[in-house]
Order: structure tokens, then sequence, then C-alpha cells
């Protein structure tokens, strides 16, 4: 699934091809792509605005509109994004926006689990809560440590379950949370609660590295090949992952001789080098 590097990818490499164009129609081919409102007002409210900005909170990208409007986007596990000529329609394509530049944003989702909606900036509908409580934005400046530290204390839950909970580290998945656990020399089973300050401190900073990095490298494609950006492009931080998808495989840190092993927490594969976790 697109994580926040990935997503963060995909909205710096739309922006300049959207921004300032106007959407001049809509077609939904399938209605279950439509998370709010009902596919057919969707249609008809979508239609003759004008896209501002490209904005992302987690894993949603955000396409501001004119008129208090935001298009939200939530691509899931295999959602694709792609401008294309008008002649253009890729495989498995959902929904289409023409611009008012004769291209059209076109929105690919061959299991339709990805959602649009289209909502009032100022008033996200109930379907949307889980945006409104989501936690601080791992690679922004309200993403502490002591947050951090406020979020984990007394929790009995384990470190990678929480760092999955969009509530406390937003835009964080299975990739970075375990990149980000090994960056720290933190095992993924231990209770969040009992990681020492030092700890703390050293998962925040890291888990905002790897993500900055993961930004750098325009995210991870895997062999799945779900995701890719806007132009084909694959990403390159799948090269530079030390435990992810490395299970059974030497680590990567030199000098070290252990093997990386896959165990399930929260029925999330999770990956971790036993001699450089503690
Ligand atoms: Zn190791």
């Amino acid at each position: 699934m697109p994580e926040l590097p990935e997503v963060e990818t995909i909205r710096r490499e739309l922006e300049p091809l959207l921004v300032g164009r106007r959407i001049d129609r809509v077609a939904v081919h399938r209605h279950d792509i439509v998370g709010f409102p009902d596919a057919d007002v969707f249609v008809r409210m979508a239609a003759g605005h004008t896209v501002t900005r490209l904005a992302r909170r987690g894993k949603y990208l955000i396409l501001e509109l004119d008129r208090e409007r935001d298009l939200v986007i939530h691509l899931r596990l295999s959602g694709h994004l792609e401008v294309v000529g008008p002649n253009v329609t890729p495989r498995y394509e959902r929904a289409r926006f023409a611009l008012s530049d004769g291209r059209a944003l076109s929105f690919a989702e061959p299991r339709v689990l990805g959602k649009v909606y289209l909502v009032m900036r100022s008033h996200y509908p109930a379907v949307l809560a889980g945006m409104q409580g989501m936690g601080q934005e791992p690679t922004g400046a309200g993403f502490t440590p002591r947050y951090l530290a406020d979020a984990l204390r007394g929790r009995r839950a384990s470190v990678k379950s929480l760092l999955l909970d969009q509530r406390i580290c937003c835009g964080v998945g299975n990739i970075y949370s375990d990149e980000a656990l090994f960056r720290a020399g933190i095992r993924p089973t231990r209770r969040a609660g009992r990681l020492s300050p030092v700890e703390v401190r050293r998962l925040a900073r890291e888990l905002r590295r790897v993500l900055d990095d993961g930004i750098r490298w325009c995210g991870t494609t895997m062999a799945d090949a779900r995701y890719v950006l806007p132009n084909g492009a694959r990403g390159r931080f799948q090269e530079r992952l030390r435990v992810f998808g490395r299970e059974g495989r030497h680590c990567r840190r030199p000098g070290c001789s252990g093997t990386v092993r896959r165990v399930k927490i929260g029925n999330r594969g999770t990956r971790f080098c036993p001699v450089c976790q503690k």
C-alpha cells in the first residue's frame, strides 16, 4: 500500500500538471469508487472546479479546488493516478476527470478498494472521520520526541503496532515502520511503554529520516509494482531497504552476522534483525 513517501511523491509529480487546470467533465465507471457523496452527485458537483493546490494528509491525497471544495483521494492497495491524453484510457480506470488543457486525470484501481470523495473543506463528512483523528505528520514540526513519548507512554501494545496507528503516526505503514525500527535498533515486538527515553528519541529521529529518504528516492516499488509514479516510473527506495522484504537474507549492517526474521504482529508481517534490534 502506498505510504507517506509514495503519496507525497505522487503529490509532487501531479501538482505542476494539475494546478490551475479546471475539471471540465467527470466520468465514474464504477460507482463504488466514490466514497462521498453519491456517485451521480459527485459527477455533477466535481465538474467546473479549478485545482488550486495539492496537499497530503497521511496516506490521503487532497486536490484543493476553488470554492472551498476538496477532492480527497485514497489509493488504498493499488490505486494509480495518471495524467493522460484525451484518447488514452488506462486499464482498470474507475474515474476520469477531463481537464481544461485537453488532458485528463485518470484514477485506475484494479481492486476497487480505493476511494474518491468530494467534500466541503470546512466540513468533512463522517465517512472521512479518520482524517480528523489523525496524529502528527511524522515529517512535520509537530512530531517531536516528546509527542512520540506521550503517545507511547504506558501502552502495552507492541511498538510496531503503535507505529502503524494513524492516530499516532499518520502516513506510516508496514514498510517504513519496519525500516525505522531497524535503524533505531529496536525490536518491533517490544512493549511500546517500556522503551527508554533514549530509544524513543532515536525512534522519532529515525522514523523521520527513513520517510525523508523514501521521499528522496520517490518511494518503494516492490516486485508486484502496485505502486509506480504517475508517469509509470518505479520508485527507487526498494534498493535501500534493510529489512522489509528481506526475510531469510543476511542483515545489511556491515559486520552483522544476523539473518532477517519475519514474525506476525497484529496480523502484519514484520521483519527485523535479531542481532541489531534489542
Ligand atoms: Zn543485523
